[in-house]
């Protein structure tokens, strides 16, 4: 992606692995009080007082992870601090301060590293995340991203996996399988690319699909609005691979069943369409794409006059006693029991192996 459109190269070997990190560092000066020290010492200092202090971590592998012939390197950094925010807001918490570890091969000029640290910055600015540490090393082949991220909680307003009880209602922020069509159609388009490089694509009619895979938003605003409306949730996850992957996981944490209703799925009308236009099945796509980074959660069917009719949220099922086991009520009314086909990187290396 970045082969053609990049006029300077400069090598990284110019500027050193110290001269490289002061240079895409800059740009990160801490603006949160939580940090006290960020990056140029031998470790951060942060301080959340009385808050309690939520870590993640997530690690990205070219070839595995992303494809840098249709991710652009902005994209990429935002969406890797998207990745790991996400994370923070699924324990119901405050993303604060990230670390960037990098691994790359000298394919990669100074230019793409900035572009890569660009969308960081951006993700940052906008999710009001410092930036406060890292590693820089080499790589023999292709890039590696790791970041850590860190958040903060009140004890009481943390929101495991493990806290749904029968009768509790199973709730999904904004609509789910976008992201995965947007996959669906950037290979697509890699494959037309491939095969006549003159083809004009025309991705117009996509825009929603394919932001929702390039430029997906973690879900930051859910916490402070479940607060504001007085909702505790009784467990929570985000969703990186598949609504019935992630609402297994909050049932076998819970150790409770589900009924999840087929017609309450949210599904963008964008996706409707390119699931026609596929011959493949949306609700298959909603239960099983990934990377929709919407956050999943249960609430006592006390709370549900509280959050009926708010646009970001949507009811989707109720939680059972366990021996009821696990199942999608379909539009025909049947019930079937829902399997975890989640999208995951592993599987796929199997299948190919
Ligand atoms: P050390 O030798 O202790 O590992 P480094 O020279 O690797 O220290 O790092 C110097 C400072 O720059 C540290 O604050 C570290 O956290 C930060 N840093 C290093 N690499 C990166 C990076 N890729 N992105 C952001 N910060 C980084
Ligand atoms: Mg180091």
């Amino acid at each position: 992606m970045f082969d053609n459109s990049q006029e300077t190269k400069t090598n990284l070997s110019e500027l050193g692995e110290f001269g490289l990190i002061d240079h895409l560092t800059k740009n990160f000066a801490p603006k949160l009080e939580s940090t006290k020290k960020a990056i140029g010492d031998d470790a951060a200092v942060l301080d959340f007082e009385d808050m309690q202090c939520i870590v993640t971590t997530d690690l990205l592998v070219e070839g595995v992870h992303f494809d840098l012939s249709y991710m652009p390197l902005k994209h990429l950094g935002y969406k890797a601090v998207m990745v790991n925010a996400s994370d923070i807001y699924a324990m119901n918490g405050k993303a604060t301060q990230i670390t960037v570890s990098i691994a790359v091969s000298n394919r990669f000029p100074v230019e793409a590293l900035e572009e890569l640290y660009a969308g960081i910055q951006l993700a940052s600015q906008i999710y009001n995340i410092d930036v406060v540490g890292g590693d820089t090393t080499s790589s023999t082949s292709g890039l590696v991203i790791s970041i850590t991220a860190l958040g903060q909680a009140k004890a009481e307003n943390i929101t495991y996996r493990n806290g749904a009880k029968p009768n509790d209602l199973l709730v999904v922020s904004g609509d789910l399988g976008a992201a995965y069509m947007g996959l669906q159609i950037l290979e697509r388009e890699k494959q037309v690319f491939k095969a006549n490089p003159n083809a004009q694509p025309d991705l117009d009619q996509y825009t929603y699909l394919i932001e929702r895979q390039l430029k997906p938003e973690a879900r930051k605003d859910i916490p402070p609005l479940l607060k504001e409306l007085d909702v505790k949730p009784t467990s929570m996850i985000d969703i990186s691979d598949g609504l019935s992957s992630e609402v297994i996981h909050l049932c076998k944490n819970s150790k409770t069943g589900v009924n999840l209703f087929e017609e309450k799925i949210p599904l963008n009308p964008a996706v409707i369409s390119v699931c026609e236009e596929f011959d493949i099945d949306s609700t298959t796509i909603a239960l099983s794409g990934g990377e929709d980074y919407e956050l999943l959660f249960t609430i006592s069917q006390d709370d549900h006059d509280k959050i009926k009719g708010n646009p970001n949220m949507t009811v989707i099922g109720h939680m059972t006693e366990e021996n009821e086991g696990m199942h999608l009520i379909t539009r025909a009314n049947t019930k079937i029991p829902l399997i975890a086909r989640g999208w995951n990187s592993m599987e796929k290396e199997e299948e190919e192996d």
